[in-house]
């Protein structure tokens, strides 16, 4: 494994930062003097990657790729532009490297942004949304709670990483404000619904892999890993009151349609190909067209804070990517058996991971389990589900010798519901 790439922007050689020169995530941001543009983090600045392409620093092909605000355009160049990209950014901030940036006082001051003073924006469009059921660890969890632990698993879930269709409308940027949702609720001796505010407000840990190569029909596993561009954290937040009403037999509608969180920054395929490890050991073997080709999960740590409103801020779970049972590949692949065409953009929601012990599990339902087990903060008070005021941060890195490969904050404060849902 290399250690850590040094370069000439001080903050980036830090043990600390999420952003040195390994990393270079892409993400869009604003400031007061510019509108939403392409940029690149390290350490604490954003490299406006816009502006230098404009000035001819960065030239991908013939026409302009940064100059719209997301990184759509980018992923449809193919994985051969996305590494020829990567080395010039490399060339560009690293110490010793090409000095047409950083030799150039004028130009590396209006190319560099402290992140301070700027605004992040959705780094790219979200074409479709799938979301996946693929933790063991939280499969067996929530099948235990509701089927008992001898039907915690479906008959399914050792051959087919589960999954549904989501919606794109509901993903959107960290820092967003999620309201409390109003749905159906009844408890299993109600003998009627209700239509009230969701009473066990939910978070789901998951990464998101977005894909960067469309295809059509189905591809193989090595295919799917060659398309998945970068990752994100991913919160799926959930209404499990409203899930456990309606999602016989077809799955979770309105109890996940609320919104999903995103953390903001994209960090690559490419740069995180150090952290690379194998799924777990298989209990039953799989079909060949999932059977692992290669190691193609992620070793990288995982937690969820909490913070009640004016209170201060307790790590209620940490977990690790690595305890994922199906890789996104096999995730990506398995979408596309039926013929299913994936477009550039589209993104696939891991599944909560959890991990083996009770500190590990990446969902409220779990920590409490089911509410029947509150669970104790920081500051000394209990929670079962979200209480209005309560902000939710999930955070990732994976750590190299010396430095850690780092997804920002995916955060979210929940507001109370409305007086009525209409508004
Ligand atoms: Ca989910």
């Amino acid at each position: 494994m290399t250690g850590l790439q040094r370069s000439w922007v001080e903050s980036a050689n830090s043990a600390e930062t999420d952003f040195p020169l390994n990393n270079l995530p892409y993400g869009v941001f604003s400031t007061s003097n510019e509108d939403e543009r392409c940029g690149v983090a390290i350490g604490d600045q954003i490299l406006d990657v816009a502006l230098l392409e404009s000035e001819g620093l960065i030239k991908l092909g013939p026409k302009p790729v940064l100059d719209l605000p997301f990184w759509n355009d980018v992923m449809e160049l193919g994985p051969d532009k996305w590494a020829e990209l990567r080395a010039r950014l490399t060339e560009l901030l690293g110490k010793g490297g090409d000095p047409a940036l950083s030799g150039n006082t004028e130009l590396r001051a209006a190319a560099l942004v402290l992140q301070a003073d700027a605004k992040l924006h959705m780094p790219f469009v979200v074409s479709e949304y799938t979301d996946f059921y693929a933790g063991r660890h939280h499969a067996f969890n929530v099948g235990t709670m509701f089927r008992g632990p001898e039907n915690a698993l479906p008959p399914n879930w050792l051959h087919i990483p589960i999954g549904y269709n989501g919606r794109a409308s509901s993903v959107v940027l960290s820092g967003t404000d999620i309201r409390r949702p109003w749905g159906q609720l009844k408890g299993p001796d109600d003998p009627r619904p209700r239509f009230e505010p969701s009473e066990r407000f939910d978070i789901e840990l998951e990464m998101g892999a977005i894909v960067g190569t469309a295809s059509e029909g189905p591809i193989t596993l090595d295919e799917a890993d060659q398309n998945i561009f970068g990752y994100v954290l991913l919160n799926d937040w959930s209404a499990r009151d409203i899930q456990a009403w309606e999602y016989q037999p077809l799955g979770p509608f309105q109890s996940k349609a609320t919104a999903t969180s995103i953390s903001p920054w994209i960090v690559t395929a490419a740069a995180l190909d150090p952290f690379r490890c194998k799924t777990p050991p298989r209990e039953v073997e799989l079909l060949a067209h999932l059977k692992d080709t290669g190691p193609m999960l992620f070793d990288i740590d995982l937690s969820i804070s909490l913070q009640p409103e004016g209170g201060t801020d307790s790590i209620i779970a940490e977990t690790n990517y690595n305890e994922m049972y199906y890789s996104a590949a096999q995730q990506l692949a398995h979408h596309t058996t039926s013929g299913c065409a994936m477009n550039v953009g589209d993104l696939l929601g891991s599944g909560t991971i959890s991990g083996p012990e009770k500190h590990n599990r990446g969902s409220l339902l779990e920590l409490s389990w089911g509410g029947k087990e509150p669970f104790t903060l920081d500051d000394g008070t209990e929670r079962s589900f979200i209480e209005d005021g309560d902000t939710l941060t999930l955070r990732g890195a994976a750590h190299g010798d010396g430095y850690r490969i780092g997804f920002g904050a995916c955060e979210g404060t929940v507001l109370p519901a409305l007086k009525s849902p209409f508004g």
